[in-house]
């Protein structure tokens, strides 16, 4: 299927997103209620483990030392919640990185991303475009599990942010994939349906780098709508973005 795109000639102004580490307790309490029942108040640690500096954040200078740093964070409410922090995996020199929305049951259970029916399928999208799962690197907005795996508040995504950048820092891959509404969001400031804008070229600036964004549907929802038309749309998506890799490594 032939597929010609000039992504960047066509990318919209970058949405540029702040550099920022976790905000260290900017969580959002929870709203006076009337229900009789006492509702625990999410306080945030005060000590280095629990909510990490933003120096050993800005500090670390390869994945495992970021990881190190970060992997007792407990700096939003998601935290204590927690079965396994699910940081992220993959090549750390990736030319690919894919970024969801957050751990669901399975990943929590084992602590790597999309490991359950959607990471099987996301596997299957990523050979598609003759990668192997290994030769990419695939993260989340947030690292750990959201109960019942809802989305992500806004609070949480913004706590967690700071480690998703610094990790787009070292890995400095050549494109990125959203999957979701989520990651475009959170990372790269659209708010539009990922219906309207899939398959159209951002942008986003991190650690000075400006690096192209493909926005694409997140598995699970190609899972719900197993269609012939969603398929090929995040297949055309996904060889879009790994067009432009490659064009970027020859370059
Ligand atoms: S989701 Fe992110 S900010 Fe919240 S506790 Fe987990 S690692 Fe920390």
């Amino acid at each position: 299927m032939g597929l010609v795109r000039e992504p960047l000639q066509a990318a919209p102004a970058p949405a540029v997103a702040t550099e920022t580490a976790p905000a260290r307790h900017a969580v959002a309490r929870p709203a006076p209620t009337t229900a009789s029942r006492p509702i625990a108040v999410y306080a945030p640690p005060t000590d280095a483990i629990g909510c990490p500096t933003t120096e050993a954040v800005a500090g670390a200078t390869s994945l495992q030392e970021l990881q190190l740093a970060i992997q007792g964070c407990l700096a939003c409410p998601l935290g204590p919640g927690r079965l396994k922090f699910v940081f992220g995996e993959g090549d750390p020199s990736a030319r690919l990185l894919f970024v969801g929305e957050g751990p669901g049951r399975d990943e929590d259970l084992q602590g790597r991303p999309f490991v359950g029916k959607a990471g099987e399928l996301l596997d299957k999208m990523i050979g598609a475009i003759g990668l192997r799962r290994d030769q990419t690197y695939i993260a989340n907005v947030v690292k750990c599990r959201p109960p019942d795996n809802r989305t992500p508040t806004s609070e949480e995504a913004a706590a967690c942010l700071g480690y998703l950048r610094r990790q787009i820092e070292l890995i400095r891959p050549a494109v990125i994939v959203t999957l979701g509404a989520t990651p475009l969001r959170e990372l790269v400031g659209v708010s539009e349906g990922i219906t309207r804008v899939r398959g159209q070229w951002k942008r986003v600036v991190v650690g000075g780098r400006e690096i192209p964004v493909m926005p694409t549907f997140h598995p699970a929802y190609v899972l719900r709508q197993y269609t012939q038309d969603v398929r090929r749309a995040v297949w055309e998506d996904l060889k879009a973005a790994k067009e432009w890799a490659d064009k970027a490594e020859g370059a």
